[in-house]
Formats: structure tokens, sequence, C-alpha cells
């Protein structure tokens, strides 16, 4: 097969040039001739990118008690449809599993059901970790892990002291550690007695800053002293990316954050449906809102990724009365390359190459599989969206389950035409090509 005639976007920079795929991978970039019996997708006037990755998402699962909105066939289905040819979801071990179990478990609600590649990070939930299986889930290829700083009641809480020892023992599997932060103690410390149940704004008073920038300290300094690479998921306070950017220098620290933290504020919580933009961490508020896109633009996040995590209108509706019982997360899958496109490249003037850095190559590695990913290179898998970036305006689509959208009234002229997943046509003209045909595969 030959993608003929695009702009095409290699680790170096555009090119005008042809690429030839085969055997699921890219075989050629430059300018090739069909062969007999090529097919070929004209890509004349278009943009050729590699597929992009979503790091962070939360699918098929069952979060805070309910079952989410969203499955793996609903999730990549949109996914894919907006050129994102990888996913990265969540193994939480439950009681009474090994850890393998969990994987296994995990695998199984994604395997012959997704319409893109679907990786995990694991999140072992017993103490002290199994550590002889650690290492051989490390060297079947899942090495990234993820840990929280919070959520005490859910059992999900580790101490700085068992996050530092985790990573001694990570950094010389060449495993990273990511890490939910927003510091426990300074969370109980702000639990407002005189909570006003029936008012979502609360949830930003609940959850400050403070909580969040103290606990990126923290992680920064076991990062320092173990060498273990670490990535900090979903920041919301421009004073953490300022800690990040600092920590660099003695550091293996990369950061991301979400589409809501970068476009909406903790005035969406105000008034009655205030409660079905409840995450956490939460919506800030305008000015920490302006100082994150800022920095966005200045290229402070290594990567964008969507914690999606949607939850059907039914059980975020349930809590309207006591807030404290309305699920935390919100929509995204689909928004996130056409909202990052219109915010990077349309409003900060960005090239589609640093959105390409952003969406695929550092993604990819930071799930320790580029270039096979996130670059269009001979080699690579032949994983490529090609892109009409200024098509007519449509409304931005969140999600395609039974959950609330979370940028209504949103549109991005990122027009996806063709979508190639492992060297195969999987989206034509925004739609899947086989809706029943199910091409996704693990990448562990
Ligand atoms: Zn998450």
């Amino acid at each position: 097969m030959l993608v003929r005639g695009g702009t095409v976007w290699t680790p170096n920079g555009p090119r005008d040039a042809d690429v030839r795929v085969a055997n699921g991978a890219i075989a050629e970039v430059g300018r090739l001739t069909p062969g007999p019996g090529d097919e070929v997708i004209d890509a004349t006037g278009l943009h050729v990118l590699p597929g992009m990755i979503d790091v962070h998402v939360h699918a098929d699962d069952v979060v805070a008690g309910r079952t989410l909105a969203d499955t793996f066939p609903t999730a990549t289905e949109l996914a894919v449809r907006t050129g994102i040819t990888t996913v990265a979801g969540f193994v939480t071990q439950r009681a009474g599993e090994t850890l393998s179990a969990a994987a296994e478990r995990c695998r199984a609600t994604a395997r012959g059901r997704s319409h893109c590649d679907v990786a995990f990070h694991l999140t072992p939930t017993v103490w002290p970790w199994p550590w002889a299986e650690v290492e051989a889930l490390v060297a079947a290829g899942w090495t990234t892990f993820k840990l929280y700083t919070t959520y005490r009641e859910a059992g999900l809480h580790s101490s700085y002291e068992r996050i530092g020892r985790v990573m001694e023992r990570l950094a010389p599997l060449g495993a990273r550690l990511l890490v939910h932060c927003e510091d426990d103690e300074v969370l109980r410390a702000v639990a407002a007695p005189a909570f006003d149940a029936g008012d979502a704004r609360e949830q930003a008073r609940r959850r400050p800053e403070t909580a969040e920038v103290a606990a990126v300290e923290r992680v920064i300094e076991l990062a320092a002293c173990t060498g273990c690479p670490l990535h900090i998921v979903h920041v919301s306070t421009a004073d953490a990316v300022a800690r990040v950017a600092a920590g660099r220098a003695r550091a293996a620290v990369t950061c991301e954050t979400a589409p809501h933290y970068l476009l909406l504020t903790e005035a969406a919580l105000g008034g009655r449906n205030g409660h079905r933009l409840l995450c956490t961490p939460p919506l800030r508020a305008a000015a920490t809102r302006s100082r994150l896109e800022a920095a966005a633009a200045a290229g402070a996040f290594d990567l964008f990724a969507t914690d999606h995590c949607a939850f059907t209108k039914a059980d975020k509706d349930a809590g309207r009365g006591d807030l404290r019982t309305v699920p935390r997360g919100v929509a995204g899958i689909g928004a996130l390359v056409p909202m990052l496109f219109e915010l990077l490249v349309t409003r900060h003037h960005l090239g589609l190459g640093e959105l390409a850095t952003r969406l695929a190559a550092n993604p990819a590695k930071l799930l320790g599989v580029y270039p096979r990913k996130g670059a269009i290179a001979p080699g690579s898998d032949a994983d490529l969206a090609v892109v009409d970036p200024a098509g007519p305006p449509r409304p931005v689509v969140s999600t395609l389950a039974d959950a609330y959208e979370t940028y209504p009234g949103r549109t991005s002229t990122w027009d996806v035409r063709h979508v190639l997943l492992g060297g195969e046509v999987v989206v034509a003209s925004g739609a899947l090509v086989e809706p029943d045909r199910r091409s996704g595969r693990l990448l562990a």
C-alpha cells in the first residue's frame, strides 16, 4: 500500500513524501512509485501524522463502585476515528487477586474488542509488592506502574516512604512510575466540617492546588534520589508544572495534563449541573487555567492525555443532592486530538510537529514502545492518520457512551480522512471501514 502525495510528519520534520506500507509496518518514506497491485491512498493536500496515543484512559472497569459508561469497543471506536491508534488503560489489582491475574482480567476486556491497540499500566495494591511477579511482568513488556498519594478510603494510598522503596526497585528494571499527586495530609487538613453538599464548587476548595504542588515536590525528590523515571499524571496547576520544570535537572521526570484543565474552570462547577464535571484533581480557578494554557503553549508538558473516565448520566445525576456521592471523572477521549489541535495549532500557532511530538512520540516513549509507535519511519508500525486540519467545523464529541458531553458547543476543523492501524485502513472519511471488525492488538 502507498500513501501518496501528503505532507509527512517524520521525526526530522515535515516532508513532501509518500509512505510505503508492507506487512503492517512502514517500509519506505520518500518519492515512491506504486508497484503493480499496490493499493494507493491519495493524500494530496493532506497531512500524514503518526497515529496518536492516549496514555490515560479508564474504560471497561468499575471505578468508585460504578461501572464506567465506556467499554473498549466504544472508547476505541471514537479514539481511532480521531486519529488515535493506541490507548493505555489501567490494571488495578483487586482483593484476593494476584497481579498477573489482574493483568489478565484487564487484557480480556480489551482483547478482540478494541478498534485500536491497547496497553496497560499496573497498580499493585498489596504491600510489599510481589517482586518476582513484577520482574516477570516487566520482562514481558509491562513497563509502567502507577501509584496514588491519596484515595486512602479506596485502598489506593501509598506513603512517600513506600513510593521511594518502589522507585528503588523499579529503577534497575528499567520500569517507570506514574504518580497521581495530591498530598493526603494537605487534603485531610482542609476537609471542611461545614461542607455544602449542594455546591460542586466545594470540591475545588477541598482539593486545593497546594496539595498537588506538595506531592509533586515530594515525588520529584524521590525520583532524584533513586534514579527511577517518574511521570506525573493529570497535572492541573501551573505551580506544579513549574516544579516539574525545575526538577528536570536532577530527576528523570515528565508530566501530562488533560484537556479539561486547559479548557474549563471551576466556574463550570456552579449551577444545577455543575456536579457533572466533578473530577479529580478538580477544575481550577480561571487564573490557574490561563497559566496552564500558557505553559502548554510554551512546551512545558511532555504529553497530553485525557484521563477519560466517563460515568453514565444516571450515575452522575444520582448524586446531585449530595455531591460527596457523585463519581469523579469526565469524558474526553474523542476530544483529545481535535481540542489540542484547536488550542495549540489554531490558537497558539504551534506546528503540527508539536502536536505529533506530544500526542504520539512522547506518549510512545512513556510506554516504552518508541519508535515502533509514535513515529513515521522505516520499521515503525504502520499506524497513520491522514488528516485535513482545515476541514469543515464539526462539534467535538468526547464519548459515544451514555455520558455527558464535556465540551458542548465546541467545534474543530480537525478532519480525519483515513486511519491506518498496523497497515490496515480502519477509518475512511471519519467512519469505521468495518464496524464489526476489531483490529486492535494488545501491546503486552
Ligand atoms: Zn485517571
